[in-house]
């Protein structure tokens, strides 16, 4: 099966062979995909002539309703996503969940704060600003959408959730995309996207897909687009460094790696309820998805006196992952993404080694369930442990996608809170504490270097959504080496897809502007 790429209102197929995607427990080919021979610059003009006129023509209330009924759409075909997520990505039924229902839910979230915006087709700040000694001569701010096209880059782990978290945000904003899945997982995304096209729920023009390589894609961007990429820093440098993003004002948003840290408090004692949640919490972040989620736990800070303790009690919950093929129903975590992912996970693992000696897992010769060792991309849950992370540098910098973590000590908060912003940036940093003083601090203190913090009590525990997750609700991002972007975070999102405009006139005429707006600022 070659997969279809859909621009210009048409699927069309690439040319050559294209590159083979593989199921990850078996290494049989599951599909093909190519861009090649696609006329990438039609492509774009299509979705901002044809896609983008009839987007802008929507208030953001219709487009919130178009948005629910895509989620509705995608909604009935949860086992046909989750299958070929098992197929093509290794997942299990709770990796699928994540991945496929995480998308679904956001892109309904998304359509919902549509529908509280209502009939308006434009924002407007609700504060004025007096511009001298005459309060009838005032400045006001206006949003509108940007007049281009949204080209969503992704990366592999998140074929769904990926697509929509981004695409709900540019289409409730009136902005068509063109989105470029990464091509060892397009199969799912590729489905995704026919389904929601077949129905009928989107206007011409509105949603296209590029399966296969980028190719000359963002050569053909021009002022007025807006690039929203996940992935590697090296692509990132790329796309930084593009002439169009350099000389042409297009927009570029960047989420990349990070190595996000969960400190336990030093308030902790071995089995108290925080003690727990922590243990429990870096297991399921180590094993969702087979550790490659951009916003799992790479870093685990423990007080001192904890090592021991937390070391073993980690030992014990990660001694009960059955790794293996996800349609085995007693395996709890399956493969990487492909071999060339499973080789830069013990690459990476190698390089930890050098200053950090394995607890648990890491052996190379190990048999998953129901799997082909030599065939599958298989990795087991490996826990490492550090004890001078002070004198270490790779542990604070190397990325391992996989279900990998590294232990260390630390001597005092201020010492955790330093390793912590070894991390040159990251998406999220967690805490897991019941002391009130140190949750304050920490959440203070790691914020500037960190896009999320979740500040973890047993009052909360129920309620926890998780270190990993990204919520819709919360801004996803961070500084420094995550990438210096932003995403999602309620109407926050739509920031990246507007223009925002300051207005001078008449108090009469602000009042004016208001007329078929709604107030907000971004
Ligand atoms: P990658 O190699 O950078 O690929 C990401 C995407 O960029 C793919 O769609 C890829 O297409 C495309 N691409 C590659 N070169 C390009 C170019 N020159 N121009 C335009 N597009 C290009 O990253 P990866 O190895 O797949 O992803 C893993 C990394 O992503 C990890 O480091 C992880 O931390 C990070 N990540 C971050 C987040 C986040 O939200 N911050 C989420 C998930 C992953 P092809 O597949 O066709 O090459």
């Amino acid at each position: 099966m070659k997969l279809e790429n859909y621009v210009c209102g048409k699927w069309i197929e690439g040319e050559g062979e294209g590159v083979p995607l593989v199921d990850p427990v078996t290494g049989e080919e599951v599909a093909r995909a190519s861009s090649e021979g696609l006329d990438l610059a039609a492509a774009l003009g299509y979705a901002r002539d044809t896609g983008g006129a009839a987007l802008r023509a929507m208030t953001y209330g219709e487009r919130g309703e178009m948005l629910k009924k895509a989620a509705e759409v995608l909604g009935g075909q949860r086992d046909a996503y989750r299958d070929i997520a098992r197929r093509n990505v290794g997942d299990t039924r709770r990796d699928a969940r994540v991945d496929v229902d995480g998308g679904i839910g956001t892109l309904k979230y998304i359509g919902a704060l549509g529908s509280k915006l209502g009939a308006a087709r434009h924002l407007v700040e609700p504060a004025r600003d007096r511009l001298g000694r005459d309060e009838r001569f005032q400045a006001g701010h206006l949003w509108c959408a940007i007049p281009g096209a949204a080209v969503h880059i992704n990366a592999f782990n998140f074929p769904a959730w990926g697509l929509w978290e981004k695409a709900a945000v540019a289409l409730l904003s009136g902005v068509p995309v063109v989105v470029k899945p990464a091509t060892p997982t397009a199969w799912l995304a590729r489905r995704m996207v026919k389904d929601v096209i077949d129905a009928g729920v989107l206007p011409a023009g509105a949603l296209s897909i590029v399966c296969g390589g980028a190719r000359d894609l963002v050569d053909h961007t021009q002022g007025g687009d807006a690039i929203a990429f996940t992935g590697s820093a090296q692509t990132a440098h790329a796309l930084r460094t593009h002439p169009k993003v350099v000389g042409s004002g297009v927009r570029l948003n960047v989420e990349a790696d990070s190595l996000n840290a969960c400190l336990l408090g030093p308030d902790a004692r071995a089995g108290s309820p925080e003690f727990d949640l922590f243990v429990a919490e870096i297991v399921r972040e180590m094993t969702v998805k087979a550790g490659q989620k951009c916003t799992a736990i790479r870093r685990v800070l423990v007080p001192a006196e904890l090592l021991d303790a937390v070391s073993e009690a980690l030992q014990a919950r990660l001694a009960e992952v059955v790794t293996g093929d996800p349609a085995d129903e007693t395996v709890t975590m399956g493969p990487l993404v492909n071999k060339a992912q499973q080789a830069a996970a013990w690459e990476g693992i190698a390089q930890l080694e050098s200053e950090a000696q394995v607890v648990h897992g890491g052996e190379r010769e190990f048999e998953p369930v129901g799997a082909d060792p030599a065939r599958g991309c298989f990795v087991p849950p490996t826990l490492l442990r550090c004890e001078r992370p002070a004198q270490g540098r790779l542990v604070h910098e190397v990325e391992v996608f996989g279900p990998v973590s590294t232990l260390m000590p630390y001597a005092s908060p201020e010492e955790a809170f330093a390793f912590a912003a070894r991390g040159g940036g990251s998406l999220v940093a967690s805490v897991f504490t019941g002391d009130d003083d140190f949750a304050r601090e920490a959440a203070v203190r790691l914020g500037p270097t960190h896009g999320r913090v979740l500040v973890m009590d047993a009052s909360v525990a129920e309620a926890n959504t998780g270190h990993g997750i990204v919520m819709p609700q919360c801004v996803h991002g961070g500084p420094g080496r995550a990438g210096g972007g932003e995403e999602l975070g309620g109407l926050r999102g739509l920031r990246l897809y507007h223009q925002r405009t300051a207005v001078q006139a008449s108090t009469a005429r602000l009042d004016a502007l208001g007329a078929d707006a709604a107030e907000l600022t971004l």
